[in-house]
C-alpha cells in the first residue's frame, strides 16, 4: 500500500503541475484580453473625440464665413457715409455700423473660443493616438510572449502527460479510477496527509480507528468527510511540516 500511495502522490504531482501550467497560460491570455479591452475603449473614445474635433472645426469655419460677411457689410456701410446728406439717414447708418461692430466683436470672441476648443481637441486626439500606439505595441509584445510561452507550455504538458500515463500503468486500475473520480469532483489535492489525527484536506478530526489504519497503511483510506485519500507522512516529511 505504501508503494501505491507513493505512486499516487507522484501521479498527483504530475496533475498539479499540469494544472499549474494551464493556469499560467490562462493568466497570460487574461492579461492579453485586458489589453484588447483597453485598446477597444481607447479606439472608441478616440473616434468620438475625432468626430467632436471635426464638428468644432466646421463650426469655426462657419464662424469665419460669418466674420467675412460682417466685414463686407461693415465696409459697405462705411462707404455709404460720404454719400449721405440727410441727418436722419446718417444716424441710422451710424447705428447700423455700431451694430455691425458689436456683432464683429461677438463673432471674434466666438471664433476664438472655437479655435481654443479645436486646439484642445487636437491635443487630446494626439495624446490618445500616442496612447493607442503604445497599447498596440504592448499587445504585439504580449501576443509574442503568449505564443512563445504557450508553445513551450504545451510541449511541457505533453511530456508530463505521457510520464503521468506511464505511471498510471503501474497502478491498479481500480485505484486510478478512484483517484480520477475524486479528482473530477475535487480539483486540486486529493491525496493529503493525515496529521495529528486530522485530515489536512478539510481539517476534520478523523475517527481514531481510521487514523490508526492510515498510520499502518495496510489499505487505502479516505477521509469520511471530504473523501480525499489519506496517507501518513514519514518522519522526514513530518519534521518538514512542523518546521
Ligand atoms: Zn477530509
Amino acid at each position: 500500500m505504501q508503494n501505491e500511495i507513493a505512486l499516487l502522490r507522484k501521479l498527483q504531482d504530475y496533475d498539479l503541475r499540469i494544472l499549474e501550467l494551464d493556469e499560467r497560460t490562462d493568466t497570460l491570455r487574461d492579461a492579453l484580453e485586458e489589453l484588447y479591452a483597453l485598446r477597444d475603449a481607447l479606439v472608441a473614445s478616440l473616434e468620438q473625440q475625432k468626430q467632436q474635433l471635426e464638428e468644432t472645426r466646421l463650426l469655426m469655419r462657419n464662424k469665419q464665413v460669418d466674420l467675412e460677411a460682417n466685414e463686407e457689410r461693415y465696409g459697405q456701410s462705411k462707404s455709404k457715409i460720404n454719400q449721405i446728406t440727410n441727418s436722419k439717414e446718417y444716424a441710422a447708418l451710424e447705428k447700423e455700423i455700431e451694430t455691425l461692430r458689436k456683432l464683429r466683436a461677438q463673432l471674434e470672441e466666438e471664433h476664438d473660443s472655437l479655435k481654443d476648443a479645436v486646439s484642445d481637441f487636437t491635443a487630446d486626439v494626439e495624446e490618445k493616438e500616442a496612447k493607442a500606439a503604445e497599447v498596440n505595441k504592448q499587445i504585439a509584445d504580449e501576443e509574442a510572449l503568449v505564443d512563445r510561452e504557450s508553445s513551450a507550455t504545451e510541449k511541457e504538458i505533453g511530456k508530463l502527460e505521457s510520464e503521468r500515463d506511464k505511471l498510471k500503468k503501474d497502478l491498479p486500475k481500480a485505484l486510478v479510477r478512484r483517484y480520477e473520480f475524486i479528482t473530477s469532483r475535487r480539483p486540486g489535492k486529493v491525496i493529503v496527509p493525515a496529521r495529528g489525527g486530522v485530515c489536512t484536506g478539510c481539517n476534520m478530526m478523523l475517527p481514531p480507528q481510521l487514523y490508526n489504519e492510515v498510520q499502518q497503511a495496510t489499505r487505502m483510506q479516505q477521509c469520511p468527510s471530504c473523501q480525499r485519500i489519506l496517507y501518513y507522512e514519514n518522519e522526514e516529511e513530518l519534521a518538514a511540516a512542523e518546521a
